[in-house]
């Protein structure tokens, strides 16, 4: 199906089907590959250099010596490590974050402009720099006073994970955009139907002005019990057709109806609390500490130490949380064509999507497997064709 016209964005080619049976022209995919094969490397090579940054200062005296730049007193060390922690890597990270901008820009992707950009990482600061010393405060706080303090710390790290998780929608999203009531109509009374077929009680339909920023198309359902409401972002009310705003709707009651927020959360929260205790044990390790220059854990010159091993730990859980995403993404897809029965309509949707977001329908299979948090496009749509109604 090929969208109408007037509803495709002005960047994208008028039409982006193939032959028949070609969900994607052989221009649009190289389109496609092209901006991954501008932005991939970028992306990549950010997050090398952010932890070749902590294993460089966290395996040599190079960090220890930060952190006894801000003197000697216990807490001035402790706020220097956070403020160190936070602001290195940031500022190592800003020019690849810049540049991946800048050709996602080329491809019409971005429509905020560089004040907007900076004040989102001022923003980003305001919530990472208290967070992290916090973190830090209670971690060497505890280390100072007793051995078990790696076991108040999971528990710790658990209880955050939950907190984080809960407060996300209420606290951190309304930073960052503005929400208001979807104007009442077909399509509200659609959206409320749905989630009423579907046994969720949904309180209102809101849309976040997400167009500041993006062309990205995106809609969840957040909150819980009374409080719970469907946010569609503005850019996908003005570029898809209703029908597929139901769809991708119907997608998000999947993952309501299949507990994917307490179910990930409870994951998450057992995993970080796995997490701090590998984490205890490496970076109690002698030999580990002598390199770093700090005369035990308690001793805050350790926290780059700290930093380095959660950050290689970090980035080899990675592909295991977006293994399982996938997993609970495709279960969320067939929800919503069990809810609709109508996967002509979804094929619709997922093409729109990719389109949108200029993405490859088949990426490569090792950077699929790696960071790929929701099957490929070109899966998704082929387990709709498969799909047929159950009965
Ligand atoms: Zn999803």
């Amino acid at each position: 199906m090929t969208p109408p016209p007037d509803r495709v964005p002005a960047d994208v080619p008028g039409d982006v089907s193939g032959g028949p049976g070609d969900d994607f022209s052989a221009e649009y995919v190289a389109r496609a590959r092209e901006l991954r094969r501008g932005v991939w490397p970028v992306a990549v090579g950010g997050r090398a250099a952010g932890l070749g940054l902590v294993l460089a200062l966290g395996l040599t005296g190079g960090g220890a010596g930060l952190v006894a730049g801000f003197g000697g007193a216990w807490a001035a060390r402790v706020a220097g490590a956070a403020v160190t922690l936070v602001l290195l890597p940031e500022a190592l990270g800003l020019p690849f974050g810049a540049r991946g901008r800048v050709v996602r820009r080329r491809f019409g992707l971005i429509t905020q402009g560089w004040g907007g950009w900076w004040a989102d990482v001022l923003r980003g600061l305001l919530i990472s720099l208290p967070l992290t010393a916090g973190a830090l405060f209670a971690v060497y706080a505890l280390a100072g006073v007793t051995g078990h303090w790696w076991v108040w710390a999971a528990l710790g790290a658990a209880a955050v994970t939950v907190l984080l998780s809960w407060a996300a929608p209420l606290v951190f999203e309304p930073l960052f955009n503005r929400f208001t009531p979807m104007a009442p109509g077909p399509l509200r009374d659609a959206l409320l139907a749905l989630a009423e077929r579907d046994g969720v009680t949904v309180e209102d339909v809101l849309v976040a002005d997400a167009s500041r920023r993006t062309t990205a198309l995106n809609a969840y359902v957040s909150g819980f019990g009374r409080t719970r409401r469907i946010v569609v972002y503005d850019t996908l009310l003005s570029t898809a057709d209703p029908r597929e705003v139901e769809l991708v709707v119907a997608h998000e009651l999947g993952h309501v109806v299949h507990r994917d927020v307490p179910r990930g959360t409870a994951l998450g929260a057992l995993g970080a609390a796995a997490g701090v205790c590998v984490l205890a044990a490496v970076v109690t390790w002698r030999p580990l500490l002598d390199l770093a220059g700090a005369d035990g854990f308690a001793d805050p010159r350790s926290a780059w130490l700290l930093a380095a091993v959660a950050s290689v730990g970090g980035a080899v859980a990675a592909p295991l949380g977006a293994a399982v995403s996938r997993r609970v993404e495709r279960r969320a897809d067939r929800h919503a064509l069990e809810l609709t029965a109508d996967p002509a309509g979804f094929i619709a949707m997922q093409r729109r999507l990719t389109v949108v977001n200029v993405g490859e329908p088949s990426p490569p299979r090792a950077l699929h497997l790696l960071f790929g948090t929701h099957p490929a496009p070109a899966e998704r749509i082929a387990a709709a064709r498969a799909w047929r109604v159950p009965g």
